[in-house]
């Protein structure tokens, strides 16, 4: 069995377990995807000390520093179920996809989360190329440029007010016949002059030209007319969704399906941790997720050294 297992190799879980190892414990990671969500980005300009590094080279490097310890990396590893411990001190196992189980005094949970997809035509493809999901770190990108936003609510609003400071012109474009963000949202973001808000307006297609974007296509649900706004940039803002469907029902989630922590990243279930993307910390970012990775770690450590000897 492990002393600590992690769960998720992105920036939360390489960080728990390089902090793990370093206390000279049995420490393994499986993770479906080594290095996360930093995989599919394109430039990062926001982890401190880094002035630009690209998303392979950052997650590359997150597995490195991971192998430089005694740290059994399990690649392609879904897990599937966690199984509390039967007695306090007693193994928490977790259970993966192709049959196997794993056993450990303590479990951290750093599965992160995905971004919702608008789903239309032109999205993927342009993915890093025009399409963006998180304003804090592609909206400098877009300085001087004309951008969307697709999406009211408190996060559509919030990007758009946000970008409005930093690129020439925003369009947000909200399904729905009203923006759902938050009043003093709203009235904040109408106020801005280099604003326009399309409400009942369903996208239809990011449009480019082979290598990048170079606008979108929205439908006037109420009167069926299809519009062109041509754009350098098209941020989707409709949802962030944690990886803790596997959790249900034995880890306490937030209503938007988050695992819910403390401020030492415990969960509701003795010996299991969590931290980044996929828990209740708010600020979805690199830097953030690192850093409660090692807090994560440290407090794995701090309970395992008060069980009583087996
Ligand atoms: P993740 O990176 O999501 O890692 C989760 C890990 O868990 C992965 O290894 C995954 O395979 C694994 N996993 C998921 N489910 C399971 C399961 N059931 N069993 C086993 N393993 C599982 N942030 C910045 O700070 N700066 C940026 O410039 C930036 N740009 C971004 C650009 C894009 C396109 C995207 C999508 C995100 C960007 N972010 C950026 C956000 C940043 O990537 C995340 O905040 C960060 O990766 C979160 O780290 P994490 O370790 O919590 O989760």
């Amino acid at each position: 069995a492990y002393d600590v297992l992690v769960v998720g190799g992105g920036p939360a879980g390489a960080a728990a377990a390089v902090y793990a190892a370093r206390k000279g414990i049995r420490v393994g990671v499986a993770a479906e995807r080594m290095g996360g969500q930093v995989n599919d980005t394109m430039s990062i300009e926001n982890y401190i000390s880094v002035l630009e590094t690209d998303g392979p080279k950052f997650a590359a490097a997150l597995e490195a520093q991971v192998r430089h310890y005694e740290v059994d990396v399990m690649n392609l590893q879904r897990a599937e179920k966690l199984i509390p411990a039967e007695e306090p001190g007693g193994l928490v196992q977790v259970q993966l996809a192709h049959g196997g189980v794993l056993k450990a005094r303590s479990v951290i949970l750093s599965t992160g989360a995905r971004w919702r997809n608008v789903n239309v035509p032109g999205e993927q493809e342009y993915k890093n190329k025009g399409v963006a999901y998180c304003p804090h770190c592609d909206g400098p990108l877009f300085k001087g440029k004309r951008v969307s936003v697709i999406g009211g609510g408190n996060s559509g609003v919030e990007a758009a007010i946000d970008l409005a400071g930093v690129v020439e012109h925003v369009t947000l474009i909200e399904f729905a016949d009203q923006l759902k963000a938050d009043a003093v949202l709203v009235s904040k973001l109408k106020s801005l002059p280099n604003v326009e808000i399309h409400v009942n307006a369903q996208t239809t297609e990011i449009t480019g030209d082979g290598s990048k974007v170079t606008g979108l296509k929205y439908k006037d649900r109420a009167t069926g007319e299809e519009h062109t706004v041509p754009l350098a940039g098209v941020f989707v803002q409709i949802g962030l969704v944690p990886n803790t469907e596997f959790l249900k029902g034995t880890v306490e989630l937030s209503r938007f399906g988050e695992i819910v922590v403390d401020a030492k990243g415990h969960t509701n279930v003795a010996g299991v941790f969590a931290a980044g993307d996929c828990t209740t910390v708010p600020y979805k970012q690199i830097v953030i997720a690192a850093g409660e990775g090692a807090k994560a770690a440290l407090s794995a450590f701090d309970h395992l050294i008060r069980q009583p000897v087996a």
